[in-house]
């Protein structure tokens, strides 16, 4: 049985919540604030608190390192602008979730410790960390999945 206990913020509550993890760009804002109506709220508070959004743009940009402190970091594509509503939804709710599962970066090494490896013992960290990279690709997918038909569930309830 599918729990739909869960709480879900309005649109308004996101795009105006004071922690809103797309500090500087309205724009990118008030795209991940659709997706957001459908995370539950209390993983959307953990987001804003310990998590930042970015868009790379064309222009170079400085970000002094206090904004980034103990926070980490969603780069989205510009090209997100040419994706289609369920496109877009899909792209943040992907990234919300490696957020949610609190998933490690590809190489999840310092530079130091990659570059004393030698061939073998690269080829083996290499192939250690694509599986695990793969592994959390799934993991993010069924994540977004589950929290799709988790709001489904609590919209139909809400309807009745
Ligand atoms: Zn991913």
């Amino acid at each position: 049985m599918v729990d739909t206990s869960e709480q879900y913020y309005f649109f308004d509550e996101v795009f105006f919540h004071e922690e809103n993890f797309c500090f500087d760009n309205e724009m990118l804002r008030e795209i991940t604030s659709r997706a957001l109506t459908k995370v539950p709220s209390k993983i959307v508070d953990d987001l804003f608190n310990n998590c930042l959004a970015i868009i790379q743009e064309n222009d170079a940009s400085y970000y002094p390192n206090h904004i980034f402190k103990n926070k980490s970091l969603i780069v989205f594509s510009e090209k997100i602008k040419e994706f289609s509503k369920e496109e877009r939804e899909d792209l943040v709710m992907h990234e919300v979730a490696h957020f949610h599962l609190r998933h490690k970066s590809f190489f999840d090494k310092d530079n130091e410790y990659i570059q004393a490896l030698k061939g073998e013992e690269f080829s083996a960290f290499y192939k250690e960390s694509m599986s695990r990279f793969e592994k959390q690709e799934v993991e993010a997918d069924k994540t977004v999945k589950l929290w799709l038909d988790k709001y489904e569930q609590w919209r139909k309830k809400e309807n009745d």
